[in-house]
């Protein structure tokens, strides 16, 4: 009889710890998919269905609200008044030089040693290999370049790093990332020197 009681207490043990670690996981699972804080949405721009998806302005667009009410001020849009945002047809061989490495995007001497201009080439074939993420983090890679001046940083994890960022990343590691880049809190920053500047 003992030995039949025991049984039963360990096999309701067993059960009772198998639901608190389904439990537990569920919690955890809960926790790694909530987005961290943003100032601005990007569903807009992360939702497959939108058809207006090779529109750059967007782009543009979002990148002046999130720096305004990230720093709580500064207007790119105004500072800015001349913007170029334009798809490149041509192949990255075509172009010369300015192209990032993974042949993607560029910005020019004309756009980040012009204070009120933008001026950012995307290069079409490139850009529809990549997802919607990928996207959103190369335009702001491009827009660090033409209006912060921000030359490449050495950390993968940093928009300013020189190749676009991995196809698995989620929102809150991009999130993260913009945040230091508009904070400029990134280690390492370094600035394009123009000849105004001199
Ligand atoms: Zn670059």
């Amino acid at each position: 009889m003992i030995n039949k009681y025991s049984f039963i207490f360990i096999l309701l043990l067993f059960s009772i710890s198998c639901t608190k670690n389904q439990l537990s996981n569920q919690t955890i699972l809960e926790e790694e998919v909530e987005q961290i804080f943003s100032c601005v949405s990007y569903d807009d721009l992360l939702d497959s269905q939108n058809t207006d998806q090779d529109n750059l302005m967007q782009y543009w667009d979002k990148f002046v609200a999130d720096v305004k009410c990230t720093t709580g001020g500064t207007d790119f849009g105004e500072r800015n008044p001349i913007l170029n945002i334009f798809f490149e047809y041509r192949s990255a061989a075509q172009i010369a030089s300015g192209v990032t490495p993974d042949h993607i995007a560029y910005s020019t001497y004309s756009g980040y040693c012009n204070d009120s201009r933008v001026n950012v080439g995307v290069l079409y074939n490139e850009w529809t290999e990549k997802n919607l993420l990928q996207r959103l983090w190369i335009m702001y890679h491009e827009f660090g370049h033409d209006v912060y001046k921000y030359e490449h940083s050495s950390n993968p994890a940093d928009i300013m790093f020189p190749s676009s960022t991995r196809s698995d990343i989620d929102i809150n590691t991009f999130i993260e990332a913009k945040d230091r880049m508009i904070n400029r809190s990134f280690p390492g920053i370094r600035y394009i020197s123009c000849p105004s500047d001199s």
